[in-house]
């Protein structure tokens, strides 16, 4: 089992600052779960107290039915990789990876045979007797992995294991993790900046901001139902596109320019109506109209780039310049491009408390 719960957790540094306030959350045996957001809301914080290396301030950790608040770190059964890989220099691969074995007293033969198993699930069967400066990134990533999974623990930890490595040993890299929790069932709370390491690999990611809780839910949750303006531009690449205006009536008013809102759409809105909205579209939403649609908007072309299947552009439409991904693989864009907003997925903020409307 590890079923970890948190109950209004809140850690302050001893110069009083609060790294992570009032945090709430369950998370299941066996659950991946990704915790994101920017540099300095607070992930490792979280992670170190769930590690026991760092003091909890308030609040309750709940392991399996146990708080274990005050629990040194060798007795929580929890593994950590941490982002630097933490390895021995002086110790082979094979001693690196038996090492949480040994301290614990097991036999050699127990040993020898826990980690044939360990290197043999992560790949680094014939690295064994190397030292960890023989190896490259993606084997010292490996090695660490293997020294988790060793131990068998009810929770591994994950803090960013993957920012060391070039880019495409990070995709395949990230996939081999998925993989092997998914095979050994391990509770795995993973702590990155990166929205698609978090969108690819979660069951659940949980948005995180100033210590504070944004958003939890599925990767899908996430992207298609974005509580607040900060999710919704954090999440997705290039991030969605925010446009201040107002409803009148039917319409939405921005600028010098004029939505015409579907009636289920407008109907809801309408109590907010003379209120400051931002209106938030993705870049996907966006198509080149052959001019016979109603809601298209020229603008002027300020930038592209060719992404293979789809360009970007970057269109100026008064004081905003909106991304937009249109599918093409020619290149017949330049100069004042007249723009459709689809209408399926649009978001309205509450431009005060940037709270979702609808
Ligand atoms: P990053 O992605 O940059 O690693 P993070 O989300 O993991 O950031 P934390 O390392 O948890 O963030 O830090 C959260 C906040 O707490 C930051 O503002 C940081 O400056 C602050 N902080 C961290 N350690 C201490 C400390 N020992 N004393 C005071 N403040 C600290």
């Amino acid at each position: 089992m590890g079923k970890l719960l948190f109950k209004n957790i809140s850690k302050a540094y001893p110069n009083g600052f609060c790294a992570v306030n009032n945090f709430n959350l369950e998370i299941q045996d066996g659950e991946f779960i990704v915790l994101v957001g920017p540099s300095g809301c607070g992930k490792s914080t979280l992670l170190r107290m769930i590690a026991g290396l760092e003091k909890i301030s308030d609040g309750d950790l709940v392991l399996d039915d146990k708080v274990i608040n005050k629990c040194p770190p060798v007795e929580r059964d929890i593994a950590v990789v941490f982002q630097d890989y933490a390895l021995y220099g002086n110790m082979s691969v094979y001693d690196n990876v038996g090492m949480s074995l040994r301290v614990r007293h097991e036999k050699d033969t127990v040993i020898y045979d826990k980690v044939k198993e360990a290197s043999g699930i992560l790949g680094i069967g014939s690295l064994l007797k190397r030292l960890p400066g023989q190896l490259s990134g993606g084997q010292k990533q490996r090695v660490a992995l293997a020294r988790s999974v060793v131990r068998k623990p009810k929770v591994f930890l994950m803090d960013e294991p993957l920012s060391n490595l070039d880019a495409k040993l990070r995709t395949s890299t990230r996939a081999e993790i998925v993989r092997l929790q998914r095979e050994l069932k391990v509770t795995t709370v993973y702590v990155t900046h990166d929205q698609t390491e978090a969108m690819t690999m979660a069951d659940r990611m949980v948005v995180l901001k100033d210590g504070i809780i944004q958003q939890a839910g599925t990767p899908n949750e996430i992207y298609y139902e974005p509580c607040n303006l900060f999710v919704a531009g954090f999440i997705g690449a290039p991030q969605m596109n925010f446009i201040e205006g107002r409803v009148e009536g039917s319409r939405f008013v921005f600028g010098s320019h004029a939505l015409f809102l579907p009636q289920k759409i407008a109907d809801p809105l309408k109590q907010y109506s003379g209120r400051e909205l931002i209106l938030g579209i993705r870049p996907e939403q966006f198509s080149i109209s052959n001019g016979e649609d109603i809601n298209v908007i020229a603008g002027e072309l300020e930038n592209k780039e060719f992404l293979g299947n789809c360009y970007i552009l970057y269109v100026r439409i008064g004081e905003s310049v909106l991304a937009c991904q249109i599918e093409s693989k020619e290149d017949s864009f330049g100069g004042q491009v007249n723009i459709r907003f689809g209408m399926e997925h649009i978001y309205f903020y509450d431009k005060e408390t940037t709270e979702l409307l609808m």
